[in-house]
């Protein structure tokens, strides 16, 4: 195989400038480049006589110009080329601006392949920035099916393109190729580097299915490999039994039933901890669904079987209130929690770590702190992790690490779209809450722009007059970014509305401040001394506030999806009515979508599955978190037959060979060794 390592750099013609440009995508090395996809292809094949051409069709003439091209000043800072193009069948007038660099090319008789979007006036036909091939070059932008790759600022499509050609020629007859052969044959696949020339310059749409249905299966195929054998390395371990059969003697001390799904999660964890391996469970639920109660219920279980509990949360805010939820429902059980965060005395830090060696209390509840060195369980059977997506393999393996093998109940609001559940199945168990506690009520989402800004102002201090809260969400601004008028700060933010608004009391979370800080002004929210609480996404993760009745999200079109549903899902949890506004005056279709989608669904599974189309699962659960690789260019949502059957030819290649030792293997167990490897050092 080619060196797929090395770096882009390297690569001819791209060099050190164009190489920074391109890591902003992605592409460091030569893997990365040929695996950057295009996100669409145009079809610029085959050619059309000039009269041909109906008003707004984008097409390609074979023209010779009439005459050279004609250079006029319109003003300052605006430059027209015009040049008249003809074929047998007619003429168009081709205009250039700013690009008189094109000029002395654009001389009369020469012959040109021109593809453009062709207006129509009358019987007048022209053309604005069309691209222009002379005849006899080689086709490269014309005359052909053309890549369209995805952008960012700084890198174009030239840029792209050139680099991908150059590095297809470096690869050779040796690309990249994990597929064992008696897989490739089986399922009728293209050879790699047809499938890699083809999937970046397709010869026809055929070659371009063929090339496309070869690297997918790939892709879900060493995918699939990897989950098999991550599941296979757990499954091998022994984890402590539970002695305590049920968790009903802890719903019935409740001021509230559970609901029935509540029920049914905490028996399939209680469950899985008597069964004598170690428990691997996810929980997944909506925002609000109630999953704190099915890790109360499973906390009891385990301390009232006599062993330890250890629960982790993203945050010190979110630590506090899980240590303050813990404490009511279990102290009057006998169940004692201590908290363990970062802005502890050492004092206080030494007493509860005391508590936790000795076994005089039964649950630790903190963030990363937790698992820092130090910490020392007399008998810990049960870590809970909150908000999956937050944590990193490396922490989880760290808490685990202090016990043997505890069981491991992770608690996510991130829905995970039954597809890529079907594949997760082999690592994770799954519990799904697909049932609200009883009186939620839909939030009312509105997408407004900054127009709206004063109706938004009288609505908060209606709201508030009425005695609800607010919560306000500005974009983190990252260090080094070009300030943007049109992108406030959290703390500048606050400072507008202080005196846009009337009567209300307003305060501001924001990164620089203290841990200690932070908790107070939280505190103070929750306690209702404030009414409009300014903040980047700190109140993302878990906050319970059941007052507040109003999110606000501005720049919205900055957040993801999920993350956006999250943002909503703080509030809408008491019995109050409540809504979500999402301010957005960004007009890029994809945004818009996003937050069309808001807008038109509560459902968490539903904008999930939206989600994911949009980000692929590399995104969706956050690299760290699986230690995989992104998605190029399976869709898990519509790959489903194929995903199929490159999990069936996982299966049993890894049953035929189990330690991939066979030669015919063996680039496989290369590949999914340094993936592994990735994930180890994501671990380190
Ligand atoms: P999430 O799933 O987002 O973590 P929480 O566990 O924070 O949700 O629960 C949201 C709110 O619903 C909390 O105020 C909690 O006390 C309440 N709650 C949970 N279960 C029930 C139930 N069965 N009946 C009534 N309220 C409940
Ligand atoms: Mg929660």
């Amino acid at each position: 195989m080619a060196d797929m390592e090395k770096d882009i750099r390297f690569v001819r013609g791209v060099g050190e400038k164009r190489a920074a440009s391109l890591a902003k995508l992605g592409i460091t090395d030569l893997r990365s480049l040929i695996s950057y996809f295009p996100r669409r292809y145009e079809d610029r094949r085959g050619c059309t006589p000039i009269a041909a051409a109906g008003a707004g069709d984008s097409v390609c003439i074979h023209a010779m110009l009439a005459r050279d091209a004609q250079l006029s000043r319109v003003r300052r800072g605006m430059e027209l080329l015009k040049v008249r193009a003809v074929d047998d069948s007619g003429a168009a007038d081709i205009t250039f601006f700013n690009q008189s660099y094109l000029k002395p090319r654009l001389t009369a008789g020469s012959v040109f392949r021109i593809w453009g979007r062709m207006e129509v006036s009358g019987s007048r036909r022209s053309m604005v920035n069309p691209v222009m091939e002379p005849d006899g070059s080689p086709e490269l932008l014309t005359g052909r099916i053309v890549p369209v790759y995805p952008l960012t600022s700084g890198v174009n499509q030239g840029l792209i393109m050139r680099a991908v050609i150059q590095g297809l020629a470096e690869c050779g007859d040796d690309f990249p190729d994990y597929l064992p052969r008696g897989v490739a044959e089986r399922e009728k696949l293209a050879q790699p580097r047809f499938a890699y020339n083809n999937i970046h310059f397709p010869e026809s749409p055929e070659a371009l299915a063929l090339a496309r249905d070869r690297l997918i299966f790939e892709e879900l195929f060493v995918f699939a490999c990897a989950l098999k054998r991550l599941g296979a390395m757990k499954g091998r371990l022994d984890g402590p039994v539970i002695g305590c059969e049920s968790a009903e003697p802890f719903f019935a001390s409740l001021p509230f039933p559970p609901t029935g799904a509540q029920r049914r999660a905490a028996a399939d964890a209680i469950a899985d901890m008597r069964s004598g391996k170690a428990m691997n469970r996810l929980v997944q639920g909506d925002v609000g669904s109630g999953k704190t109660l099915v890790a109360a219920a499973c906390i009891w279980a385990v301390c009232s079987s006599g062993a330890q509990c250890a629960m982790m949360a993203p945050t010190e805010i979110l630590a506090r209130q899980h240590f303050e939820t813990l404490t009511r429902q279990l102290a009057p059980l006998g169940i004692e929690a201590v908290l363990l965060t970062g802005s502890m005395t050492a004092r206080q830090k030494r007493e509860a770590l005391k508590k936790l060696a000795d076994g005089s209390a039964h649950v630790a509840v903190g963030t990363h702190a937790l698992i820092s060195g130090g910490v020392d369980f007399k008998n810990l059977a049960l870590v809970v992790t909150d908000e999956q997506h937050r944590f990193g393999v490396r922490q989880r393996a760290a808490l685990s690490e202090k016990g043997g093998s505890p069981h491991v109940l992770v608690m996510s609001a991130t829905p995970i779209p039954r597809t890529l559940a079907l594949m997760l199945y082999g690592d994770l168990d799954v519990s799904v809450i697909d049932e609200l506690p009883p009186g939620r009520q839909k939030v009312d989402t509105f997408a407004v722009g900054q127009a709206y800004r004063e109706r938004l102002n009288r609505f908060i201090e209606k709201l508030v007059g009425e005695g609800r809260q607010v919560f306000v969400v500005c974009p983190r601004i990252e260090d080094g970014e070009l300030p943007d008028n049109s992108i406030r700060s959290a703390e500048e933010h606050a400072k507008y509305l202080s005196g846009a608004l009337r009567g209300v009391r307003v305060a501001c979370v924001h990164g620089r401040m203290k841990p200690k800080e932070k908790d107070a002004l939280m505190a103070a929210f929750v306690s209702g001394e404030i009414d409009v609480l300014v903040s980047t996404t700190v109140v993302e993760v878990g906050v319970d506030v059941p007052n507040a009745a109003l999110m606000i999200v501005e720049n919205a079109e900055r957040f993801g999806l999920s993350q956006l549903h999250q943002l909503r899902g703080r509030v809408g949890r008491g019995v109050h009515k409540s809504y979500c506004v999402l301010v957005s005056d960004a007009q890029n279709p994809e945004a818009r979508e996003r937050l069309a989608a808001l807008c038109r669904t509560n459902d968490g599974f539903e904008l999930a599955e939206e989600d994911l189309r949009m980000r692929g699962p590399g995104d969706f659960f956050g690299s760290r978190q699986h230690g995989l690789p992104d998605m190029h260019i399976a869709d898990l949502c519509t790959d489903m037959d194929l995903l199929k059957r490159a999990q069936d030819e996982a299966g049993r290649v890894l049953d035929d060979d189990p330690t991939l030792s066979k030669p015919e293997n063996s680039a496989l167990n290369a590949r999914l060794a340094s993936l592994f490897d990735m994930s180890r050092s994501a671990m380190n």
